[in-house]
C-alpha cells in the first residue's frame, strides 16, 4: 500500500513546486488565449515562495504542510487566483491530523479545498474554471478510496484531464475570460491545467517512491 510520510508529502510538494515552475511559460501562453497571459507567472511565483517555505521547516503533521502552502499562495500570488488557489490547501483546520498521506486522507484535505474553492469563487462545474478539472479529480479520489495511493491518483489525473479537456467546449463565466463570450470556446482553461499538473506531479512523485 503506497502512502507517504509527513517528510514524503513535504517532499512530493517540491517536486510539484519544480514542475509548476516549469510550467510558467506554457500556463502563460494558454492563458493568453483567452485571458491576459499571466496565470504562470502567479503560479510560478506562487509555488517558487512555497519552494522557499516549506523546504526550510520540518513539519509534524500533513495539515501544517497544507496550511502552510496555502498561506504561502495567499500571500505571493495576490489578487482573484491567489484566493482561489490558495484555497485548494486551506480548508484542512476543522480535519483531524493526518500523519500519513494515503487516499483516503488526500481526499479529505482535497474536498475540504474544493468546497473552499467553490465558497470563494462560486464556481460550478461547466463555468470553464479550475473547478472543471478539480471537482472530477476529486471525485475520482473518493470513488477510488480503498485504493492504494499510486491508483488513486492515476484515476485523478485522468479526470482531471477530461475535465481540462471539457473546459474547451465551454464558455467562460468568471474571471477576465468572461467578457470574451463564445470566443472563449475552443480554448482550454489555464486554470483548470494548473490542477491538472499538480495532480499529475503527486502522480508522479508517488509511483516513483
Ligand atoms: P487573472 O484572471 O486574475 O488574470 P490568473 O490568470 O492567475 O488570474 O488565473 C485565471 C484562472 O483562474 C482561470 O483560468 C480560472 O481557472 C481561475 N478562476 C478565475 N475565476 C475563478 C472562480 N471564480 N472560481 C474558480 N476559478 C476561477
Ligand atoms: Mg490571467
Amino acid at each position: 500500500m503506497t502512502q507517504l510520510t509527513v517528510a514524503d508529502t513535504k517532499e512530493m510538494f517540491l517536486y510539484v513546486a519544480d514542475q509548476l515552475i516549469d510550467s510558467k511559460e506554457s500556463l502563460c501562453e494558454i492563458d493568453g488565449r483567452i485571458g491576459d497571459g499571466d496565470h504562470g507567472f502567479g503560479i510560478e511565483r506562487g509555488f517558487q515562495a512555497i519552494k522557499q517555505t516549506i523546504s526550510s521547516k520540518s513539519y509534524e503533521t500533513i495539515n501544517e504542510i497544507y496550511k502552510d502552502i496555502g498561506m504561502v499562495m495567499l500571500r505571493s500570488m495576490g489578487g482573484a487566483s491567489g484566493v482561489i488557489f490558495s484555497s485548494m490547501f486551506l480548508g484542512v483546520s476543522p480535519l483531524p491530523v493526518f500523519e500519513t498521506l494515503n487516499t483516503k486522507s488526500l481526499f479529505e484535505m482535497m474536498r475540504k479545498g474544493l468546497e473552499k474553492v467553490k465558497g470563494k469563487g462560486k464556481a460550478e462545474l461547466g463555468d470553464k474554471t479550475m473547478v472543471d478539472a478539480f471537482e472530477p479529480a476529486v471525485n475520482a479520489l473518493e470513488q477510488y478510496l480503498d485504493t492504494d495511493l499510486e491508483v488513486s491518483l492515476r484515476h485523478a489525473v485522468h479526470a482531471a484531464e477530461e475535465g481540462v479537456n471539457k473546459t474547451k467546449e465551454y464558455m467562460a463565466k468568471h474571471g477576465r475570460a468572461k467578457f470574451l463570450y463564445e470566443r472563449s470556446v475552443g480554448v482550454q482553461d489555464a486554470g483548470a491545467t494548473t490542477v491538472l499538473l499538480i495532480f499529475k506531479a503527486m502522480y508522479e512523485y508517488v509511483s516513483m517512491k
